[in-house]
């Protein structure tokens, strides 16, 4: 949501910015407030919007207790509590790519992960230890555009 916005919400009853109490915020000289500084929507009303827009926002629990992994071809992409940690072929540069390992949070990241989360697997206990982590039975058409394209087209976008 961006500040406000799209929800009529008042810079000033957000404390984005400082009016004088019963002075229009900015945003209600650009009529994207409703008017709740002025009185011109009940404060009720306003705090109904305000919860709504924050619970679209709210992000979903990362269901796995560590990382989990999509394989995608020959690659498995890595990816831990919503931030993609990195793409992997083999065992050794999974190793190499926790020690290294700096994900952060990106709300595209998140978005894009929503929607597959459903056919991740959780690394720790899809892979009993010592065995490898990648075979050759792969879930995914090489014809489907690639999650990891896809991240680069909203990292290009960003
Ligand atoms: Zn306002």
């Amino acid at each position: 949501m961006a500040a406000g916005g799209d929800y009529g919400l008042c810079h000033a009853v957000l404390e984005l910015e400082k009016a004088k109490a019963g002075n229009a915020c900015f945003a209600r000289q650009l009529k994207k407030c409703r008017g709740a500084c002025v009185g011109a929507e009940p404060m009720v009303a306003h705090s109904m919007r305000l919860l709504e827009g924050l619970s679209k926002l709210r992000l979903k629990a990362w269901p796995f207790t560590g990382p989990a992994y999509l394989k995608e071809g020959e690659e498995v992409l890595l990816v831990d509590n919503w931030c993609f940690l990195g793409a992997v072929k083999s065992d050794e540069e999974l190793s190499t790519l926790f020690e290294k390992q700096k994900a952060q949070f990106d709300r595209d990241t998140y978005r894009i992960l929503s929607k597959v989360v459903s056919k991740m697997k959780p690394l720790a206990t899809g892979r009993a230890r010592g065995s490898p982590l990648l075979n050759r039975s792969s879930q995914f058409s090489k014809s489907r555009v690639s999650l990891r394209h896809k991240w680069e087209l909203a990292a290009a976008h960003r």
